[in-house]
């Protein structure tokens, strides 16, 4: 095809209908609800009190499959701790440039310092940028999200990021069923657990976790 064919096609292609929408909210080509368990850009959650959650143990940067977060833990001053307990995050980083938001770190993290907020449209135009501190990722004090220059936040984005998916059991066992495991949070409170997980996932036994279920049955009960 010579070059004028060319033109010709993309001339054509200009008289027809559209059939992408606008990307913004509102209107035409309004964007779809993010789903509970979106996985957006991360949070460092704080204590109802103000306190730093982060430990500073770095499971979730030896759990992370990208390799992108980095922390270093140091000792808190006893007179003027960061977080409760011996240690807190005194670096921590995450490469956006990396990260598959595969939540693992979420999963990891043993104190609920870190979990995902909703907020996915954020662009860089300088490698800086990418690599979020400490600093941008510590909520403020409203318990809320820092919004940083580069992002666009959406209504619901810094809505429910607690940890809060471990209500119930993988095995859906009603024993697990509205036990909250995690603590309170700054801004949020004690999240409630998630509801209506009992139904046919439900062990009909109750009471007894499926683990222990399976250790009695190859006990034999002794
Ligand atoms: S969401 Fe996955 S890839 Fe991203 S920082 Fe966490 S573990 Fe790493
Ligand atoms: S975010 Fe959680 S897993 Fe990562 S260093 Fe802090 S306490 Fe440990």
């Amino acid at each position: 095809m010579g070059y004028l064919e060319g033109f010709a096609v993309t001339f054509k292609k200009l008289g027809e209908e559209r059939v992408t929408g606008e990307y913004k909210a509102g209107g035409e080509g309004e964007k779809r609800d993010k789903p509970e368990r979106f996985h957006g850009r991360h949070v460092l959650n704080r204590y109802e009190d103000g306190m730093e959650k982060c430990i500073g143990c770095e499971l979730c940067a030896g759990v992370c499959p990208a390799r992108c977060i980095y922390v270093r833990g140091a000792d808190n001053e006893p007179a003027n701790p960061v977080s409760p307990g011996e240690r807190y995050g005194y670096v921590y980083e995450i490469n956006y440039l990396r990260c598959i938001h595969c939540d693992l770190c979420v999963e990891a993290c043993p104190t609920q310092a870190i979990t995902e907020s909703k907020l996915f449209e954020f662009s860089f135009t300088n490698r800086q940028d990418a690599i979020y501190t400490k600093d941008e990722l510590v909520v403020g004090d409203d318990g809320m999200p820092q919004k940083l220059p580069w992002e666009d936040w959406r209504e619901g984005d810094d809505a429910l990021t607690s940890g809060w998916m471990r209500a119930t059991s993988p095995g859906g066992s009603v024993a697990y069923e509205n036990t909250v495991a995690w603590s309170g949070e700054l801004g949020y409170g004690v999240r409630p657990a998630e509801q209506g997980q009992v139904g046919e996932t439900a062990h009909p036994a109750g009471d007894v976790a499926p683990d222990q279920q399976a250790h009695d049955a190859h006990d034999g009960g002794h």
